[in-house]
């Protein structure tokens, strides 16, 4: 359980420590809600977030659209008004229930403190059943003070585990044909695939098929970004050319372009394998629709393919074709990796990185190039050990996200390390979360990849000379923040380790020192080329 207490919830956080709830502060609802809607992701369980009324419950909704965008489950409980004051102007008086709708599958108010655990038990089951999501329940303030006999409430054991269904037989021999005829086939990973929990399934379907795949970011892992047959260093040109695409668990909005020309062929044959059936068809009309639970759709697809021992050529002018692009693609990052300006350039930094990157880490990531540069160098190689912006593009998600990751790590893995790539930007949008990280001591890593500003800022000489023309509010872009801020002391300021980091050197040694160092959190400041961006990118036709 994650939140922030106050009138009514103060009590009920209590009361859930002593159940045996961990209960973890945090310093803004919203990075509270999205540390619980992160353990979901991980674990698929949901986890909770606790807020007061009005204000608190109104921060918390940014997190719930955040988490039912991704399709990850999460129960928000927030306190609300006397029920005896409402319409009067209660203090903090708001229509919570109503306000919760739009962001989840479900939001109630019990009707009775004896129907609270029949309504949490079918907010859980609502939060995991089906597309998961978020789901809201309500609790008036003087619920919290009311008495009931124990003997009347009906106590409800917790949901099951989701039921799994299959697609249609019929459907998936149709699929396996249309995979079989393919020219140019191409698997698409999305995180729907990674919270299905599917990775040895899809391994086998790519290794045994020899079939390329690409996993969308969140997607990465499933399958180990270094497997041969990723091709995520040729993601334009495999989208382009594709003539067959499977999607397990990736929706075709805006992070793969609708699914529409000129990023892909006008006559390219969908085949969508997804748990909610609103989903098949949108934007496209898919060739086939497989509706089910993805690791059990994959088993049968597997099963088609076992019988006949089909493989896809792996000489094939299409492997060849996605191979060139990629090596291309790789040799013009290292190029720009290599340069040995000051200040350095993204990929200068994210190569180091990605140097000493333990393997079973965790990476958190957002911002903007950042994030899009952060993610075609760092390597996943484990399932959900990636989490970044999502589908809802929420910058401010990273330390909650980190926290949450965190406290998965310390129960089943001790010792695995969570490293939190942010952008300078985006760090500002939850940076007091660093006081509960070290209030918690969690040894997390964090890296603000600084260049002063949104997308871009400018230097401290440059930000000198334009204040001679004006105000700042009237002559600095609006992309600029302050430039050279200390980001390293927020950290130094509750006790764990800042580094002010400008060159390479300066970064691999204070990278080591803090991955050396398991018993406390640090942040690198790390220093970057104001103006620096992305690489150029080629859309060939
Ligand atoms: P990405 O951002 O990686 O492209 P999306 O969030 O767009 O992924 O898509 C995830 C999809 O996965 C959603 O449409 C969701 O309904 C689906 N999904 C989630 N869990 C399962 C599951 N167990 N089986 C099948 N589909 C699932
Ligand atoms: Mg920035």
């Amino acid at each position: 359980m994650f939140g922030i207490v106050g009138i009514p919830v103060t009590e009920i956080a209590i009361a859930a420590q002593q159940l045996g709830i961990r209960y973890v502060g945090m310093r803004n609802e919203q990075a509270a809600c999205y540390a619980a809607s992160a353990i979901g992701y991980l674990t698929g369980r949901p986890g909770v977030c606790l807020v007061v009324s009005g204000p608190g419950l109104v921060h918390a909704l940014g997190g719930m659209a955040n988490a039912n965008m991704n399709c990850w489950p999460l129960i928000v409980i927030g306190g609300s008004s006397e029920r005896s004051q409402e319409t009067m102007g209660a203090f903090q008086e708001f229509p919570q229930v109503e306000a919760c709708r739009l962001y989840s599958k479900f939001s109630v108010r019990p009707s009775s403190i004896a129907a609270i655990p029949s309504v949490i038990e079918k907010a859980v089951r609502s939060s995991i059943y089906g597309r998961p999501g978020a789901c809201y329940v309500d609790i008036p303030a003087d619920f919290v003070t009311l008495q009931v006999n124990v003997n009347s409430i009906k106590y409800v054991e917790c949901c099951m585990p989701p039921p799994v269904s299959m697609a249609e037989a019929s459907a998936v021999h149709r699929a396996a044909s249309v995979i079989r005829n393919a020219k140019r086939p191409l698997l698409i990973i999305g995180k729907g695939a990674a919270y299905a929990r599917a990775e040895e399934g899809l391994r086998k379907l790519v290794e045994q098929c020899k079939l390329p795949f690409l996993p969308t970011p969140m997607g990465k892992g499933v399958i180990p970004d270094n497997h041969p047959n990723c091709v995520g260093a040729a993601r334009s040109r495999a989208l382009q050319f594709a003539d067959v695409i499977v999607l397990f668990g990736a929706r075709l909005n805006w992070i793969l372009h609708f699914g529409v020309p000129p990023r892909y062929q006008p006559d390219v044959k969908f085949i969508q394998v997804d748990i909610c059936a609103e989903e098949l068809g949108n934007n496209v009309r898919p060739a086939v629709t497989l509706l089910g639970d993805i690791n059990a759709v994959t088993k049968q697809l597997l099963e088609q393919f076992d019988k006949t021992q089909w493989q896809y050529p792996p000489e094939s002018s299409w492997w060849k074709n996605l191979r060139e692009k990629m090596k291309s693609n790789e040799a013009a990052s290292k190029e720009l990796a290599s340069q040995n300006s000051l200040p350095m350039n993204y990929y200068t930094v994210f190569y180091h990185v990605q140097e000493q990157l333990p393997r079973d880490c965790i990476v958190v990531s957002e911002g903007a190039n950042t994030m899009d540069i952060g993610r075609t160098v760092l390597q996943n190689c484990l399932p959900r050990h990636r989490l970044d912006a999502g589908t809802f593009g929420t910058m401010g998600v990273g330390l909650g996200f980190a926290i949450a990751a965190a406290i998965v790590a310390k129960d089943r893995n001790p010792g695995q390390r969570v490293i939190c790539v942010e952008g300078d930007s985006a760090f500002g949008f939850s940076g007091m979360e660093v006081e509960t990280i070290c209030r918690y001591n969690l040894p997390i890593v964090l890296l603000v990849v600084n260049n002063n500003g949104i997308y871009q800022g400018v230097d401290k000489d440059s930000w000198k000379e334009m204040l001679k023309f004006g105000d700042a509010t009237a002559v600095a872009p609006p992309v600029c923040l302050l430039p050279n801020s200390h980001y390293e002391q927020v950290m130094t300021a509750f006790g764990g380790t800042g580094y002010f980091v400008q060159t390479q050197e300066e970064l691999q040694k204070s990278l080591r020192q803090s991955l050396a160092d398991t018993t406390k959190p640090s942040l690198l400041n790390i220093m970057i080329e104001p103006q620096a961006t992305r690489k150029a990118q080629v859309h060939s036709r």
